[in-house]
């Protein structure tokens, strides 16, 4: 790993970082990047595995597959949520290229810059790359390119953290703090620095949790919305819970407020209701993705109570 971080702060901005490659090679494709050099880190074994730790946690290794997740039974019986999010990831080919880290680190999407370069410049190019306007927001200085990772959501509602390794030595960060909310610059990384580990804590072991998504195609499509919720139960009641959602915002976010509307509460229909709601009040589609805003909104809406509803089922709560 030593020897990665060392070239990637050699060549730091000139080089893109390569794990499955499975979003990588189909935009360099598109002449999205550009870089002079790849970095392939396939063979750094370090950054590969499920690990538990001393305080009762797990480690991931970022080069750890989405296949390899979603078959760990490890992490189905201690956090659920994250292997059936990564079970919805693309196809079962791409996942047993693609990686957490490469799923925690994916560039955001949007159907005027996911094209290829005579498309692009056809259309006088945007601000995510090459231009200056923005074909979605017409008018405004700010990219809305959506953040389109399924994974995300599920580790956001487990407290997650990352390690990021760089050659002035490591640093942990909550992945909450990860992302920026900008549809370009849409990650705190910078360029000589590399995501190394996703820890999930003991305490989220004892959530239940479920993941529910909406794609075209079953089989293969990126999420136009997506929601993870996770529960824990006492005596009957909610003891805790959060939700997070993904492919609606250039950021996955967690539901503020989520945990304290629910703590305390049997769940039912009602309460359920309620919190999508409120998961709705936070998404902001826009015309980045194939169907309609209106229509992914709702289904944040319709997922949310349905995933409240299972999570409770789950975790005995009604
Ligand atoms: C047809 C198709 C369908 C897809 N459907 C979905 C879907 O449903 N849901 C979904 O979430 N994704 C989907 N994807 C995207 C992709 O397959 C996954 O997100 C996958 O997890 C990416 O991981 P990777 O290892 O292949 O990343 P790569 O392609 O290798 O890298 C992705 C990005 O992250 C950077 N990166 C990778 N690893 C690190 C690291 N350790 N540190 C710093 N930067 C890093 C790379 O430089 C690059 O910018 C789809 C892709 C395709 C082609
Ligand atoms: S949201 Fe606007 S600036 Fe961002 S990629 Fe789409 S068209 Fe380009």
């Amino acid at each position: 790993m030593e020897e990665a971080v060392g070239l990637l702060g050699q060549h730091a901005g000139n080089v893109r970082v390569l794990a499955g490659g499975t979003d990588l090679i189909p935009s360099m494709r598109q002449k999205l990047f550009e870089p002079e050099y790849v970095l392939d880190l396939g063979r750094v074994s370090t950054m590969r595995g499920i690990r538990s730790t001393p305080d009762g946690g797990v480690e991931i290794g970022a080069l750890t597959t989405l296949r390899a997740i979603e078959r760990s039974e490890f992490l189905r019986q201690r956090y659920s949520v994250l292997t059936e999010a990564a079970a919805t990831v693309a196809s079962l080919v791409l996942r047993n290229m693609g990686t957490i880290g490469g799923n925690i680190c994916l560039d955001t999407r949007c159907l005027w810059y996911n094209q290829s370069l005579t498309w692009r410049k056809g259309c006088g190019f945007c601000i995510k790359k090459d231009g200056d306007l923005c074909h979605v927001a017409p008018g405004g200085t700010k990219c809305w390119a959506v953040f389109s990772g399924d994974t995300p959501p599920a580790l956001l509602c487990l407290d997650a953290e990352i390690e990021i390794a760089s050659g002035a030595g490591v640093r942990r960060v909550l992945l909450n703090d990860f992302y920026t909310g900008l549809g370009d610059n849409y990650r705190r990384l910078q360029p000589n620095e590399l995501v190394t580990c996703v820890f999930l804590p003991a305490s989220a072991a004892d959530y239940r949790g479920v993941y529910r998504k909406l794609r075209v195609r079953g089989s293969i499509d990126y999420p136009l919305a997506g929601v993870a919720v996770v529960m824990k139960r006492s005596n009957g009641h909610v003891a805790d819970a959060r939700i997070g959602i993904t492919a609606v915002n250039p950021a996955p976010l967690l539901v503020k407020g989520a945990s304290e509307m629910l703590a305390g509460k049997a769940v039912d229909q009602a309460l359920a209701e309620a919190a999508g709601d409120m998961a709705a009040k936070i998404s902001k589609p826009l015309t980045t993705s194939a169907l309609t805003p209106e229509y992914r909104r709702e289904m944040i809406r319709v997922f949310t109570k349905r995933a409240v509803m299972a999570a409770a089922q789950i975790a005995n709560l009604n």
